[in-house]
Parts: structure tokens; C-alpha cells; sequence
């Protein structure tokens, strides 16, 4: 059987304990599930700037782009302040997103029973939600040329950024979440401006003709992005998938995020295109979340972002449904149990240790995997 090659790069402060945590869950399915899962690991951020002088090496760059999975724990801290600009730990992993070509970042919103409290909207609103962001995040306002500050008469100054797509960029972009649709609820929406930019008007026309030519089997509503926004907060369980571009994602993936509660508990998965060698699609997953110096070593972190992140690795880059539902589940199961880690705390229940929150749910996942 074909291997499934991941690449770890844990990178700096807590990305390293988390990593740890999933190791675990990888050696697991690997020499008790016989799954045919291999994995090498490298440096990326202010490791790698330590060891090698730069934010990632050559050499673990052609390692990412041989795998067909990285994950990635976090880069950066404040003992990297004062390092060159394109040095910072923060360039390796945007050499990552801009060489693995990774046009789209996908954000799921999941909110677990036992956290419901945890969320800023009232816990009716969120109690089952399960939703996700499909943002474009290649194109777009972010990198629009031309992209300037151009100096005026009498010291005045005019900044210009440019909103830009082109039709192909909307196409792969809608035609991946219609296809995730078809594995969830068969919903879309997707959000834009077209009634005051003409790139929303190009965005809305292109995703109505990728549905009319090949999804007609999924449901598609549009949307005007300060709409979107609201009905987020008034009625988000409303919403399957909402494919945007990397402006709005960007804003509406974060309003999502506040929606479950904790920034620890929040994976992300960024895909390309598929590889016209291999026919596979190369794509990266690490949690939202940023390396929390502040907390780093302390053995305090919440791994549940970081094993989150490899389930949407088993169901995106390997098709491994059932073993990522069954991450999910044992997720649930131990918050059910009252445990906690101090990001989610509350009174009545039980503060463990990264350690023991990663061993809890490898126990719960064995049971599942097996059962
Ligand atoms: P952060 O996400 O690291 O931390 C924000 C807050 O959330 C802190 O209070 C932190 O302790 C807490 N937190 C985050 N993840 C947690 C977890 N898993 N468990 C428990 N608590 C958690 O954001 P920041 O403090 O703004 O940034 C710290 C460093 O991380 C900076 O150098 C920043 O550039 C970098 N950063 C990296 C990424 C990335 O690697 N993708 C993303 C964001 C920030």
C-alpha cells in the first residue's frame, strides 16, 4: 500500500509540546492501526533562523514539497524581535504558503457540547454548530499590485492596495468547496460585495457558473458580506460552508472563531492545487492559534487545536474519514469528562496538563478506533 508521507514542523515555544501530543496519536494509527502513515520531521520559524540562519532550510522546503501532508505547530516569540525582516520566523512560513501554492484556507468552526458556555453568543445559538470557512488566499486586496504609498504635493500622502481576482482564481476556489459540500451538508453561501465592487460581481457571477456546470447537487446561496457577517452572529448554525475571498475570510474566519469559545481549540488546513506528477493536492495543517511564548515549556498548552488539525489532515489529504471522526469524537468525549486545559477551564472542573489532555484523548481514540 501507498505511503502517506507527512512532514512535522513544530517550529517555536508551544508548537513543540503540541507536536508532541500528536506524535502520538500518528504513531498510534501507524504500529497499532497498521494505517501506512510515515512521517519525518524539520525546523521551520526561529528554530530553524537558530540552527540554519534563516526561517526555514533548502533542504526541509524540498522535504514539505516531497510530502503530502505538513503540519505545522507555530513560529515565532519575542526572542526573535529584532532579526531581519525577511528573516523572521514568520518568512518560513510564508515560504511554505507561497511555494506549496496554497490558494485555499479552510477554517472549521465546530462547537463541542461541553464548551457551549464558552462562546461569546448565547449557548442556543451555538450548541451543535458545525460549520466552515473556505477562504481564497492567494489573491485578492493582499496582494493586488499596485500596492504603494505614493507621495503627494505638501507632504500629503495617498495609499493605494488593489482588490483583484481573475476567473480562474474564483473557480478553483469555489469548485474546492463545492466538492467538501458534498461530504458535509450540501450547503454553500457564498459571501462577497457585488453590489459595489466589481470583483464581487465577477466572484458571484464565476461561482454561479462553476455550480451551474458541475454542483447542481449542492445547495448555493449569495450573500453581501456585511449581511454575512450579521447573520453570523444572529443565527450562525444557518450556515454549512461560506466560500469568500481572502479579505472577507480573513475578517469572518476570526468572528467564527470567537463563535467556539477558545483560540486553542481551533485548526486550520490551507490546500493547493493537485500536482500534475503525483495527482496530489499539497496542503498544510496547524492550529489558528500563534506559539504563546508567555505559557511555552510550562507544559500548560492546549493541544486540541494541533490534534484537530491532523484530523482535518486524515479526512482532507487522505481520505481517512473514519479515524478523523473518531479524533472529533474522543475530543468530546474527554471535554464531556470535565477535563481541561487552563485555556478552557472553568469551576468544577479538571485542569490537566498538555500531557495528560493528548493521553486522555489517544484513550478515548483507541476505544472508538477499535470499538
Ligand atoms: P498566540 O495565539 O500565540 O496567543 C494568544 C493568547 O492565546 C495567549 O494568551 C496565549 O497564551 C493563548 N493561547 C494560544 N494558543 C494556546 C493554546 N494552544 N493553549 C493555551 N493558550 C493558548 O498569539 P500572540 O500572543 O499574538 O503571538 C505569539 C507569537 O506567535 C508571535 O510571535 C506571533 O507572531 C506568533 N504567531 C504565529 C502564528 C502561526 O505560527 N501561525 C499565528 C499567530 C501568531
Amino acid at each position: 500500500m501507498e505511503q502517506k508521507k507527512i512532514f512535522l514542523l513544530p517550529g517555536d515555544g508551544i508548537g513543540v509540546e503540541i507536536m508532541d501530543e500528536v506524535r502520538k496519536f500518528i504513531n498510534y494509527m501507524k504500529d497499532e492501526l497498521g494505517l501506512t502513515l510515515v512521517y519525518e520531521e524539520g525546523l521551520v520559524g526561529g528554530a530553524a533562523y537558530n540552527r540554519y540562519g534563516q526561517p526555514i532550510s533548502e533542504e526541509d522546503m524540498q522535504r514539505a514539497l516531497l510530502a503530502d501532508a505538513v503540519l505545522l505547530g507555530a513560529v515565532g516569540g519575542p526572542e526573535w524581535n529584532e532579526v531581519a525582516y525577511d528573516l523572521r520566523p514568520e518568512a518560513g512560513l510564508l515560504r511554505l504558503r507561497k511555494d506549496l501554492k496554497l490558494f485555499a484556507n479552510l477554517r472549521p468552526a465546530i462547537c463541542y457540547p461541553a464548551l457551549v458556555h464558552a462562546s461569546s453568543l448565547r449557548p442556543e445559538l451555538v450548541e451543535g454548530l458545525d460549520m466552515l470557512i473556505v477562504r481564497e488566499l492567494t489573491g485578492g486586496v493582499y496582494f493586488g499590485e499596485p500596492k504603494t504609498i505614493v507621495h503627494l504635493e505638501k507632504g500629503r500622502k495617498r495609499a493605494i492596495d488593489t482588490q483583484v481576482y481573475d476567473t480562474y482564481e474564483i473557480e478553483r476556489i469555489a469548485s474546492l468547496a463545492f466538492e467538501i459540500a458534498r461530504t458535509r451538508r450540501c450547503q454553500v453561501t457564498s459571501i462577497e460585495k457585488h453590489n459595489v465592487m466589481k470583483t464581487g460581481l465577477l466572484w458571484k457571477e464565476v461561482v454561479t457558473a462553476v455550480h451551474s456546470a458541475c454542483y447542481q447537487d449542492v445547495t448555493l446561496n449569495h450573500m453581501l458580506a456585511d449581511t454575512g457577517s450579521m447573520e453570523l452572529i444572529r443565527a450562525p448554525k444557518q450556515f454549512d460552508i461560506i466560500l469568500t475571498d481572502n479579505l472577507f475570510g480573513d475578517l469572518l474566519s476570526d468572528m467564527t472563531a470567537m463563535l467556539t469559545g477558545s483560540l486553542g481549540m481551533l485548526p486550520s488546513a490551507s490546500l493547493g492545487s493537485y500536482d500534475e506528477t503525483t495527482g496530489k493536492r499539497r496542503a498544510m495543517y496547524e492550529p489558528v492559534h500563534g506559539s504563546a511564548p508567555y505559557i511555552a515549556g510550562k507544559g500548560i498548552a492546549n493541544p486540541i487545536a494541533m490534534i484537530t488539525s491532523l484530523a482535518m489532515c486524515l479526512r482532507y489529504s487522505f481520505c481517512l474519514n473514519k479515524e478523523a471522526s473518531d479524533l472529533e469524537k474522543a475530543i468530546s468525549a474527554v471535554l464531556n469528562d470535565g477535563l481541561r486545559t487552563v485555556d478552557i477551564s472553568s469551576e468544577g472542573m479538571q485542569n490537566v496538563s498538555t500531557r495528560v489532555m493528548g493521553d486522555a484523548i489517544l484513550e478515548k481514540f483507541r476505544k472508538f478506533s477499535v470499538g
